[in-house]
């Protein structure tokens, strides 16, 4: 079996075009250009190079983009006054703190500083827990992008056996918790786990939130299961270059698979999708106005 490549760029082109298209309603219908403000405190290369491209999404989906950058010597007071002048801003509709920040800043004390109505990158402890109850909560970005990426592949989860195999705030929780609302039977591994490439034989559908280079072999899959590679782990590529692998073994793995995303150009354009929807969705929400059909 070859599977099929689940081409992420193209599901968050389009993701992105509705995007637009909700915001281009929401400025005509109802003079509402909703904001997005990102929070960058210091000078880590990588968070730079995603401020940058959020910024520029933002910008190409006719949103207000608004970044603020702190020095790395910023205090804690500093940022914490930051995010409750965006609170209070009208024009803001979300509020992104680029994580990681320095040590000195206790990142758990900025989140939950954040409105919960615009806390788009949905870390905030009221938006965690009406996701786990059940509740309309702004979900976190890079999971929902797993989970349409899923259902792109597979109409209904339904009943499905998922494994996510990483168990972060950001990742494998979330988008357990999101499974789990799709119906999914599902199951949380981690670097405890006994006998993960066994565990890994019943998934219909395998979230990979590892983090380590291809642990992930083709012969710990299910034939015809559909996976959803998050991993981006940089390692030596040819004649000296560094290239990015996921936590997939991917040549081995599309020869079992249903579907595959691949690394780059799976989920990784889907995180930026997802936080514009985000937005969108914050914005509707703080104007009382109806959610984005998307
Ligand atoms: P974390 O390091 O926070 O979590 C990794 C998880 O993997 C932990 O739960 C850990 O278990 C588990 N794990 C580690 N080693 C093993 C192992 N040998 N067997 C089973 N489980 C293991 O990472 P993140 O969740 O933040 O990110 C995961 C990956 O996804 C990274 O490569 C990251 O770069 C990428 N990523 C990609 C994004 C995108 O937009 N595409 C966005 C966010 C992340 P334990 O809890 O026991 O330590």
């Amino acid at each position: 079996m070859t599977a099929a490549i689940i081409d992420g760029k193209a599901i968050a082109a389009t993701l992105r075009g509705k995007v637009a298209g909700e915001v281009a309603r929401l400025k005509r219908d109802h003079g509402v250009t909703p904001g997005l403000a990102v929070v960058l405190v210091g000078n880590d290369p990588a968070s730079e190079v995603y401020v940058r491209s959020k910024s520029k999404a933002v910008v190409e989906a006719g949103m207000a983009p608004c970044d603020f950058k702190l020095p790395a010597t910023a205090s804690e007071q500093e940022v914490l006054a930051l995010v409750a002048r965006l609170n209070a801003d009208p024009a803001v509709s979300g509020i992104l703190v680029q994580l990681p920040l320095p040590p000195q800043i206790d990142s758990q004390k900025v989140i939950a500083a954040i409105d919960p109505m615009k806390d788009v990158d949905g870390f905030h402890p009221v938006n965690v827990g009406r996701l786990s109850i059940g509740l309309p909560a702004l979900a976190p970005c890079t999971p929902t992008g797993c989970v349409m990426l899923a259902k792109s592949a597979r109409s209904s989860l339904a009943g499905l056996e998922a494994v996510v195999i990483g168990r972060s705030n950001i990742v494998g929780k979330p988008v357990a918790q999101l499974l789990l609302a799709e119906n999914a039977t599902v199951t949380i591994a981690h670097s405890k786990t006994r006998d993960l490439p066994d565990l890994c034989r019943r998934a219909d559908i395998l979230i990979a939130a590892i983090g380590k280079p291809e642990l992930v072999r083709g012969d710990w899959l299910k034939p015809g299961a559909t996976v959803i590679d998050v991993g981006i782990n940089r390692v030596a590529g040819e004649g000296g270059k560094s290239k990015i692998v996921g936590d997939v073994a991917f040549d081995e793995a599309r020869n079992v698979a249903g579907a595959i995303t691949p690394v780059p150009g799976g989920v990784g354009p889907m995180t930026i999708a997802c936080l514009l929807l985000n937005t969108v969705r914050a914005a509707c929400a703080l104007n009382k106005l109806q959610a984005p059909s998307v």
